[in-house]
């Protein structure tokens, strides 16, 4: 068992700093963000993530896990040090490394002992070279240490499960004395046979993009042919039962819905089209996939104009759901944005509800009414749009919705509802690829 910091206490490094240590390794997670970490060393856990509450405080109870903003002493303390700052889209599409590289420097300057200098962060391919080399250049005591990357699989609702029980974990390596110590790291996983794949740095760096751009695509693909059950009267959910009970294709990721959202797939498919660019070589599927997710979006705009007969000025929208998928208080790159803007783009007035992201959209659409639950949101609209596919949408009473709304008007982005039940109480209705 290792001494970790990790450094980045977001999505990523809080679920994995706290499943490592739930593996048995002493873990101190440490953020730039000082009010983050006062907030976890009071027990409040800044994110929405289910079972995570749990996980921090096991581990923090048993002394295992530590919060810090003490970055320098948690670099110096450290056996691990494991790199999860976030890597957003710069203004050309590419990720934008500049945290991550700014972490390699201090990490170089502070070198004290030998270390595992591992990135989870999503990094383009060729980031760890840079890494290494920022970390040389820094070292001026030439301390030995070596670097690998790691990256992270975990989804955002579920990211708890997938950080215990990986499918895999893979680990672009090159030092026997590195690939023993997260061997060790990871020892609990090891040992219950979860697949550890050891490969180089490039080629680790490519896993990530590959998975995220292929689950993209097949979201994008799985929306196109939603599309086109909407224009021939198939039904989509039965397409999707019957595709995803092909084991060659796997139902998971095969839900159609408003696009494509949240903080990875919509920069990784366009960090992934950056450096495909940049190589000389095409990647037209992903492109493709990423041409059809912003296509959706203005797709399910379209749908709800139609339904209010192309008239939108003044209506008065209930929007259910802003997350970018259920289980999270995540709206970063949330099809809700582009939904709410459209509709106050055509003089719609905006009512709003979330089980757990009002605070976060609040902060970037300040301008909708956000109410607490969703009978207030619904009451006198004149139409109703679900964005998130929340368990509380889908038990909701369709005849209570009905009395509470002004017209009885439902465009359902999620396929949550139940049709039967919306056409026996006369809703007006749409879905994606059901009708
Ligand atoms: P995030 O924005 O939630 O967290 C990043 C954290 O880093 C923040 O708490 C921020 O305050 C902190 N930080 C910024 N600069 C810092 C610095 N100089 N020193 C210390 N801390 C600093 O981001 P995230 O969603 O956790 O993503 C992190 C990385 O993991 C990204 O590269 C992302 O692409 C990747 N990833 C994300 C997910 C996901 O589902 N969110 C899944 C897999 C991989």
């Amino acid at each position: 068992m290792k001494n970790i910091t990790v450094i980045g206490t977001g999505y990523v490094g809080l679920v994995s700093g706290a499943g490592m240590s739930d593996f048995g390794n002493n873990v101190c997670c440490v953020d730039i963000d000082k009010e983050k970490i006062k907030l976890l060393n009071k027990g409040v856990i800044p994110i929405y993530e289910p079972h995570l509450n749990e996980l921090v405080n096991r581990n923090v109870k048993s002394k295992r896990l530590i919060f810090s903003d003490s970055i320098e002493d948690a670099i110096r303390s450290a056996e691990v040090i494991f790199i999860a700052v976030g890597t957003p889209e710069d203004n050309n599409g590419n990720a934008d490394v500049m945290v991550v590289l700014q972490v390699a420097e201090l990490i170089g300057k502070i070198l004290n002992n030998y270390k595992v200098i591992c990135t989870k962060s999503t990094v383009p391919v060729g980031t760890g070279k840079k890494i290494v080399s920022i970390i040389n250049k820094n070292n001026q005591n030439n301390i030995e240490y070596d670097y690998c990357s790691n990256p992270e699989f975990l989804r955002e609702g579920k990211a708890v499960s997938d950080f215990l029980r990986p499918d895999r974990v893979v680990l672009g390596v090159t030092s026997k004395k590195a690939y023993d110590y997260l061997k060790d790291v990871y020892r609990s996983l090891y040992i219950n046979k979860t697949p550890l794949i050891h490969t180089t740095i490039e080629t680790a760096e490519m896993i990530k993009y590959a998975a995220n751009a292929f689950l993209a695509l097949k979201i994008s693909y799985i929306n196109e042919v939603a599309n086109l059950c909407d224009e021939i009267g198939a039904d989509i959910n039965i397409v999707s039962e019957a595709l995803g009970s092909d084991g060659r294709i796997s139902p998971k990721f095969l839900h159609p819905g408003p696009g494509f959202g949240g903080s990875c797939f919509p920069k990784d498919t366009k960090a992934l089209m950056y450096t495909a660019k940049k190589h000389n070589v095409n990647m037209y599927t992903v492109n493709a996939a990423i041409k059809t997710n912003n296509l959706q979006r203005i797709r399910m705009l379209n749908k709800l104009e139609k339904l209010l007969e192309g008239n939108l000025n003044k209506k008065m929208i209930g929007v259910l759901g802003l997350a970018f998928k259920q289980d999270t208080d995540d709206v970063r790159e949330s099809p809700a944005i582009d939904m709410i803007l459209g509709l106050m783009k055509q003089g719609a007035s905006i009512k709003a509800y979330d089980p757990a992201a009002n605070d976060s959209m609040k902060k970037l659409i300040p301008k909708i009414e956000y109410k607490l639950n969703w009978q207030d949101v619904v009451k006198d609209c004149d139409a109703v749009v679900i964005m998130t596919e929340w368990n509380e949408f889908r038990g909701m009473d369709l005849s209570k919705l009905k009395k509470l709304m002004s017209t009885p008007i439902i465009l359902d982005t999620r396929n949550i509802l139940n049709i039967s039940e919306l056409k026996k109480l006369e809703f007006k209705f749409d879905n994606v690829g059901r009708k």
